[in-house]
């Protein structure tokens, strides 16, 4: 067993401290106090004194550069304001309903760090809490869909509700028939891991079938701290997945994500999903060529274990959900036979079954 979870005020203290402005951060990590200022106009600044302590070299560092504003934010000319069309699918506020069986529900608008790539800027750090009613809107909406099997808690994060609220809202959701499963989507785990008590974890524990997703993007990340956290909620019986985000400047590098999808997994984290960075308005920085995405991949698949491959997807904008991609496999492909290629680049040929056998 891990250690037990500290004291719950330890985390509203790390929280509040460290850097909450673009002058603050201009101050501490360089750069131009104006220019940062008015990125800060554009999406706030959060670098809770936990995280910040990771900061090596300012804004090149690969964490530094996740959550310190820059002046580059403000020039990004190709970006979208709401890049995967969650608005247009949202029924009742706070909800996203893009897929028949699930349901994005989005409890909090607060983070324990503002990641400036973030794909919800447009409502993450400025959209006032959902009160407890606007909340039943969504739940009862939820309850009149028996389509609806998987609601993915999310945010901003939903870890940072206080444990009496994050359970009532998770304790709605369980007493409906149809929800299957729970589960929670949070950068707590890796960006301040003293949240992660113990009396949290039990409180998730009372929900399942409950999963959570976190968010790593670099080895760094990978603390002593971070890694009692993860093991913390699954020692209570709760599967961790992990979602990265491809970033320029962060994380654009094959043996930095295959050191990362290992440490994940040497902490029990299953890696899911390795997103394509979002066009996101202000992030145009963070982009790399989906080219970059494919050589990540290749360097992984054959060459780790095979449960440390993420699927990497774009999310694709305006709606159209998330699209596996993979370095081509396949050479050729007819009805008596696939020529595939493997991780070291070799062709082998597999005989398809006969026609005749297929029709029976
Ligand atoms: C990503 C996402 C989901 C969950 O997709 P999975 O592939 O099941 O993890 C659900 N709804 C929306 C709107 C999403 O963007
Ligand atoms: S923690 Fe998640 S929701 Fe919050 S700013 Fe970072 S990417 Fe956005």
């Amino acid at each position: 067993m891990t250690p037990a979870g500290g004291d719950p005020a330890d985390w509203r203290r790390q929280l509040n401290g460290g850097v909450n402005s673009g002058a603050e951060a201009a101050a501490r990590f360089g750069g131009d106090a104006a220019a940062l200022a008015a990125a800060e106009r554009a999406f706030p600044v959060r670098i809770n004194s936990y995280y910040a302590s990771l900061i090596r070299d300012g804004a090149n560092d690969p964490l530094g550069r996740q959550v310190i504003p820059s002046a580059l934010e403000l020039s990004g000319a190709d970006g979208t304001a709401d890049p995967l069309g969650e608005e247009a699918d949202s029924p009742v506020p706070h909800l996203v309903h893009r897929y028949p069986d699930r349901v994005l529900f989005l409890v909090s608008y607060q983070c324990a760090v503002y990641c400036r790539f973030c794909t919800r800027k447009r409502a993450v750090g400025r959209t006032a809490a959902p009160t407890d009613d606007e909340l039943k809107r969504g739940v009862e909406y939820i309850r009149s869909r028996p389509e609806i099997r998987d609601v993915i808690v999310s945010g901003g994060d939903p870890f940072l509700l206080a444990d009496e609220r994050l359970s009532r809202i998770l304790g709605w959701l369980r007493e409906i028939p149809h929800v299957e499963i729970l589960r929670v989507d949070t950068r707590v785990p890796c960006v301040l891991p003293s949240r992660v008590t113990d009396e949290l974890c039990r409180a998730l524990a009372a929900r399942h079938p409950l999963f959570v997703n976190t968010h790593f993007n670099h080895p760094r990340e990978v603390t002593p701290e971070a890694r009692a956290a993860c093991e913390r909620l699954v020692d209570h019986g709760i599967p961790v997945g992990n979602q990265t985000v491809l970033l320029r400047g962060v994380n654009d590098d094959p043996a930095v994500v295959k050191a990362l999808m290992q440490k994940l997994l040497a902490m029990r984290v299953r890696p899911y999903y390795l997103y394509q960075c979002d066009p996101v308005a202000g992030a145009d920085h963070f982009r790399t060529g989906v080219d970059a995405g494919l050589r990540i991949m290749a360097a992984l698949r054959g060459h780790t274990s095979g449960m440390a491959v993420p699927t990497y997807v774009i999310d694709a904008p305006g709606g159209g959900g998330k699209v596996p991609l993979l370095p081509e496999g396949v050479v050729e492909i007819s009805d008596d036979r696939v020529v595939v290629r493997n991780h070291e680049g070799r062709r082998f040929t597999y005989t398809q079954a006969p026609a005749a056998t297929l029709l029976k």
